[in-house]
């Protein structure tokens, strides 16, 4: 999946960072060095990772950072920001004209994913209550009116064509008519691409652009094809000045550079990508989640990995099953806890979960022998029918419980708190999971 060798280099020198106690100069340098080399291997553009090191050691090397407690993460953090900033900081929305219908005008070479995107954009737009009209102007292309006009079908959306025997232009004026006529609030143009970018094409785009006045022009990039890609844009830009750029084939094994260099090199938000072929994989691009995926998810799937080396995977998908259909009891509990100590310190596991942070009372699950000992002696005091169903353990049994297991209440409630939060975690973790395993599948 896409980023995949940029996370984990990224991971192994945070790791070796996190694990100091206090950092030094010559640490942040040999860790920035690294990182760099992993930046320049996921294909970002080379003045884009000289400026953004340079950035990153600046912040670094600071006192704030040296005197810290935690200098490693400081460090991450400071490298999460810039990341972030990289991409362009914050969401960059769609415009929206003040007067319907926003036109939007959707550019590229060929192959890059334009036509899908646009219907794929048009779905976006319906989800959102909006009547977008797509527009079929790639007349070159033998199947794009056809390809345009099935997925317009798919979704329910009008799509406006003319044919191939009248020009861009002036299918594209006919279409902006058209949209006033019917409420449509949002036009997109699919408009021609070719193989290479070439006069004959950017002159049409020109025409087509001087024409409807577009409130966005939209190139869509192909990341797989990495500084490729940022090059296309910026020629696109330098001609036809693009208001944003969506990025598609996210799904795949692109390593990143793309996503990384293109906002830096063009000064063109990123406003979407696209991570799959079907009609509903359009995101708004957020580069702050996007910054922390490539950051975190290494973390996700070493975890992952991990797990997978240590848990017998029957038992983990009876587990599975169990917490979806609510099924998992103080039994599966104590099995679970035993299973998770065997991967290693919760806490060390709970840093590598995104998101894990925000599950309140988690901080405090401490596992050690003496206390597993004592859970489990609690869940043996149990009878059956309050292992199953825990919300039936009141005042007077939760004293039964304490009683026969040599704990005192306080454990109890501890122990059935834990329970809960466990409950929890297990929920937010496989919705993160999705039904097949990890989002985007695990490699
Ligand atoms: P166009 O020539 O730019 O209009 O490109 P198309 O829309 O025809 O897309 C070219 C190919 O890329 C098609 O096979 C699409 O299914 C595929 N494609 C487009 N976007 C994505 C994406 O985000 N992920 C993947 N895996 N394939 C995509």
């Amino acid at each position: 999946m896409a980023f995949e060798g940029l996370t984990s280099r990224l991971q192994d020198v945070f790791s070796k960072l996190r694990g100091k106690g206090k950092v030094s100069e010559e640490d942040v340098n040999e860790a920035m060095r690294e990182v760099r080399l992993a930046l320049l291997e996921a294909d970002v553009n080379f003045k884009v990772v000289k400026d953004f090191i340079a950035k990153v050691k600046e912040r670094a090397v600071g006192q704030e950072v040296m005197k810290s407690f935690t200098p490693g993460m400081v460090v991450v953090d400071i490298v999460n920001k810039e990341l972030t900033e990289l991409m362009g900081g914050t969401q960059s929305k769609l415009a929206k004209a003040a007067k319907p219908p926003t036109v939007i005008m959707m550019v590229g070479l060929q192959g890059a994913g334009k036509t899908t995107t646009s219907g794929k954009l048009a779905r976006l737009l319906q989800k959102s209550n909006h009547k977008p009209l797509l527009v079929a102007a790639d007349i070159y292309r033998p199947a794009a009116i056809k390809q345009l006009q099935v997925l317009g079908e798919q979704i329910k959306a009008p799509v406006f064509a003319m044919g191939d025997q009248v020009s861009p232009v002036e299918i594209a004026r006919s279409a902006l008519q058209h949209a006033k006529e019917n409420g449509n609030d949002y036009v997109i143009i699919d408009t021609a691409g070719r193989l290479h970018i070439d006069e004959a094409l950017m002159e049409e785009l020109k025409q087509i652009h001087e024409t409807v006045k577009p409130d966005e022009v939209l190139l869509v990039v192909d990341a797989m094809t990495g500084q490729d890609a940022v090059n296309v844009a910026k020629s696109f830009h330098e001609q036809l000045e693009l208001t944003g750029v969506v990025l598609t084939k996210l799904d795949g094994d692109t390593r990143g550079g793309a996503a990384l260099s293109v906002k830096a090199v063009t000064g063109c938000p990123i406003k979407f990508a696209a991570l799959g072929e079907k009609i509903d994989s359009l995101e708004p691009f957020h580069p702050e989640r996007m910054a922390s995926r490539i950051l975190g998810m290494g973390d996700m799937l070493s975890l992952i990995e991990k797990a997978q080396q240590t848990i017998d995977a029957d038992k983990a998908a009876e587990m599975e099953r169990k917490m979806r259909n609510a099924e998992f009891t103080f039994d599966d509990f104590l099995e679970q806890m035993e299973q998770v100590r065997k991967l290693g310190p919760l806490d060390q596991i709970l840093e590598m979960l995104p998101g894990m942070n925000k599950v309140k009372g988690l901080k405090d699950m401490k596992v050690d022998e003496r206390q597993l000992g004592r859970v489990e002696a609690i869940v043996r005091s149990m009878t059956k029918e309050e292992k199953r169903k825990p919300e039936i353990l009141n005042y007077s049994r939760r004293r039964r419980i304490a009683a026969g297991s040599g704990t005192s209440i306080a454990d109890v409630n501890r122990l059935i708190k834990q329970f809960d939060d466990m409950r929890k975690m297990m929920k937010q973790f496989s919705s993160m999971m999705g039904p097949k395993g990890p989002k985007g599948g695990l490699k």
